[in-house]
């Protein structure tokens, strides 16, 4: 058995270049308004940087230039890489980006990898992952927008909101219910449809908590589209018919884990901050660090930031040694749990900055309005909550009688009998010890 905490030394030193790097290099960017030529002309050679380095795109395997990491180390990664919101630009691992090269290596054909895959990695195109509708978000089961074939073509129509990316990409993956008489869970498939494509529009950019009035065509805008009549070839479909959701889950796995310790790198940045504040601006007689009540923020958020880490870790390890499956659990808890302590601790970090925290000098505000998000998307904290629960469950059963296996007096009964056994010379065995009804 060994349980291993430590980090090997030669990894250990490209993460402290990679934190170096984000704070001194890449955070400093987050205070210009750049358009999206002009950042991406400013981060071009810092990706090349990071090429250089062996540190670009890492999710993926070596075949595909990534480095094969596994989810460990892509972890401790994005934990550095979380701490500023335009890191992963530079690492080549932003989203939506990142999951869509995930399922085109893992499902794609050797042409869909060709035109869509090999460019995505390259960063000369970019894409969208166009799932969620006005009247379908965290049950996706109830999903309308219709893949209808014809001839060797599909028709796709519908309407899709909240999409990423979706007035710069270069194309979407688009999920359309082809077969409506299939299970709930085998009714949809994926396509891939190059943007420009007859009958495709973006319709608004919508306005949101991250940017209340979005400039257009920028770079993580969120857009609601329409689908009218847009005919793709067949071999637009990306994996096999019906198999949207599954590539969907496929997709988010690991995805989550990246998220959550995207989410521990921003939300220790918070607390770098709380800190500072905390040693240096004096009020009522004493630093903030010398009330009770800042100390217990300063506390509360390193013990849940040190186990939302050693959680999302845990369930990154699941993954590598048991498979995606077997984390389904602890992948659903970090999701939640996640969320909830990057909004803490931020949220914190803020109010010890009083309006300073408030305003716009401070990252806070912004990293405050954007760590709201992360409650909604990747499923909304109560589905992932209510699939905890319900595999928790499955390990129990009720017990036949309706009563507690700990009921008190039961116990008692139970006990004195075993009392009264054990005082007995040892011809006597052992007895019902009781025991709690798990499965
Ligand atoms: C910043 C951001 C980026 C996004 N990017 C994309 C993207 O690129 N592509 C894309 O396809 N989608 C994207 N989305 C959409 C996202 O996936 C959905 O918002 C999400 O799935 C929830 O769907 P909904 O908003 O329709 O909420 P609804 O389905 O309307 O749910 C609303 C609320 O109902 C409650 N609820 C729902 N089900 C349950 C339940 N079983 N038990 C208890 N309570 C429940 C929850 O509180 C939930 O928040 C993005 C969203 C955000 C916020």
């Amino acid at each position: 058995m060994s349980w291993e905490f430590s980090t090997e030394p030669e990894f250990g030193e490209q993460l402290a270049w990679m934190r170096e790097f984000v704070d001194e290099t890449i955070a400093p960017l987050e205070t210009l308004d750049l358009d999206d030529d002009a950042f991406r002309t400013a981060i071009a050679p810092l990706q090349r940087e990071v090429k250089a380095r062996g540190l670009w795109a890492a999710h993926l395997d070596p075949e595909l230039g990534g480095q094969g990491f596994g989810q460990v180390k892509l972890g401790l990664m994005h934990e550095v890489i979380g701490r500023s919101r335009l890191a992963p630009y530079v690492f080549g691992n932003q989203p939506p980006d990142s999951g869509n090269s995930e399922i085109l290596a893992r499902f794609g054909s050797s042409e869909q990898k060709e035109r869509y895959l090999f460019p995505l990695l390259a960063g000369t195109m970019r894409s969208a992952y166009a799932m969620t509708e006005p009247d379908a978000g965290a049950d996706p089961t109830l999903l309308t927008t219709a893949a209808v074939q014809d001839g060797a073509d599909w028709v796709l129509d519908g309407r899709k909101w909240f999409i990423t990316n979706a007035s710069v990409a270069d194309f979407f993956i688009v999920m359309a219910v082809t077969d409506p008489d299939a299970q709930p869970h085998w009714r949809a498939s994926q396509f891939l449809v190059p943007a420009g494509t007859a009958g495709l529009s973006v319709e608004r950019e919508l306005g949101s908590m991250e940017d209340p009035r979005p400039r257009p065509d920028r770079l993580d805008n969120h857009a609601e589209m329409t689908l009218a009549g847009v005919r793709v070839p067949g071999g637009a479909m990306l994996g096999e018919r019906g198999a949207g959701f599954s590539i969907a889950q496929s997709r988010l796995g690991p995805g989550r884990i990246h998220h959550c310790m995207r989410w521990v790198g921003q939300a220790q940045r918070a607390l770098d901050m709380l800190c500072e504040r905390a040693l240096y601006r004096f009020s009522h007689g004493s630093v903030l660090a010398e009330k009770q009540t800042v100390q217990n923020w300063i506390a509360e958020s390193w013990a849940e930031l040190n186990a939302l880490r050693l959680m999302t870790l845990q369930a990154a390890w699941v993954i590598d040694t048991h498979g995606v499956r077997a984390a389904t659990t602890h992948i659903s808890a970090i999701k939640f749990w996640g969320a909830g302590v990057l909004h803490d601790v931020i949220d914190r970090a803020l109010q010890a900055h009083g309006s300073l925290g408030y305003s716009s000098d401070l990252p806070l505000e912004d990293m405050y309005r954007r760590a709201r998000a992360a409650r909604i998307y990747d499923g909304p904290d109560e589905v992932h909550r209510q699939a905890v629960a319900r595999r928790v469950l499955r390990g129990y059963a009720a017990p036949g009688d309706h009563r507690p296996t700990e009921l008190a007096p039961a116990r008692r009964i139970q006990a004195e009998r075993l009392v009264a056994e054990l005082s007995q010379p040892l011809q006597h065995g052992g007895g019902d010890r009781g025991g709690a009804r798990r499965r």
